[in-house]
């Protein structure tokens, strides 16, 4: 086999939107409930589950960068005939405030992305309020770094699927190579061709926690998590919580795009610089997962649902 591969996996979403839905809670019956949490499940063991990894993820998101003092939430777990389930904070009134009225988690088939979502969520949740000015794609990525400690194994993936993104967008494949069966199997892979609609990049870091869903669809909003994750990576927190402080120290609702730019070294309009930095993402233990992903293998696969 040796096929060029432009797969549309999505994976995951884990981000914030518009109101809770009484419409989707309906059902979810079963209540578990202890320290900062109300969780309701259509299933009691759902609710338990959940729980006791919220309150077993609890220690470590606040003690991460971003995290300001806890509050109590509810969380819902909604069904999902997903393979993957996904996670959303459900904020009202102006995004920039990111007032936070429920958690959704939804529950697809397999939980391997569970613990993920969960402490992704959390750190959404208690976000301290210095960090407001900070653009949403950049809080999804320190999110998605809070998520990837709290499992290793997601983590490769996770950063796999960005490294792979960020190539894609910069206009390049990815070789691979490996032995299945006594077969050699080799093609070059791209992940998530980005579509019309898709901002550029100053435009991404304007977006807020509104607006980034609406950015030309699934495979687009995909793309400024790894582009996010990718500038959280490269600047780490310490440097993205001065620049809060300065534009917060200049009245300004949010971190202009130039700033971080700047900051990062990355010209607006040098896309090919993204292939540079999709590949430093995908090291030995991306490398090799690969294969498993590709084929359908073990938990943390590819999936197109
Ligand atoms: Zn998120």
């Amino acid at each position: 086999m040796s096929t060029p591969r432009r797969l549309l996996a999505t994976l995951l979403l884990a981000g914030c939107s518009l109101a809770c839905s009484a419409l989707r809670h309906a059902g979810l019956q079963q209540t578990a409930s202890a320290s900062w949490f109300t969780v309701h499940a259509r299933e009691r063991a759902t609710a338990e589950r959940v729980l006791s990894e919220c309150e077993a993820l609890t220690p470590m998101v606040l003690a991460g960068p971003t995290a300001g003092a806890p509050f109590r939430v509810e969380i819902y777990c909604v069904p999902s005939d997903a393979t993957y389930g996904e996670g959303r904070n459900l904020t009202e009134g102006e995004p920039e405030l990111r007032h936070v009225s429920c958690i959704e988690i939804d529950i697809g088939r397999e939980l391997v992305w569970e613990r993920f979502i969960i402490a992704h969520e959390l750190t959404h949740l208690w976000l301290a309020p210095e960090w407001n000015p900070l653009p949403q794609i950049l809080e999804e990525g320190l999110a998605d770094l809070a998520g990837m400690q709290a499992d290793p194994e997601a983590a490769v993936c996770r950063r796999l699927v960005h490294g792979l993104r960020l190539l894609t967008w910069a206009g390049y494949e990815y070789p691979f190579r490996f032995e299945r069966d006594g077969k050699q199997v080799s093609g070059s892979l791209g992940l998530g061709d980005p579509g019309p609609g898709l901002p550029g990049l100053a435009g991404m870091l304007e977006l807020d926690g509104t607006s980034y869903h609406e950015v030309g669809g699934g495979q687009n909003e995909s793309l400024l998590y790894s582009v996010g994750f990718a500038l959280v990576n490269e600047l780490g927190a310490p440097r993205l919580k001065e620049l809060c402080a300065r534009a917060a120290g200049e009245g300004r609702a949010q971190i202009p795009p130039d700033w971080i730019l700047d900051a990062a070294g990355i010209a607006r309009d040098a896309n090919k610089s993204w292939g540079m930095i999709g590949l430093q993402l995908l090291g030995g233990p991306e490398q090799a997962l690969l294969p498993h992903a590709l084929l359908g293998e073990g938990p943390y696969h590819f999936t197109k649902d």
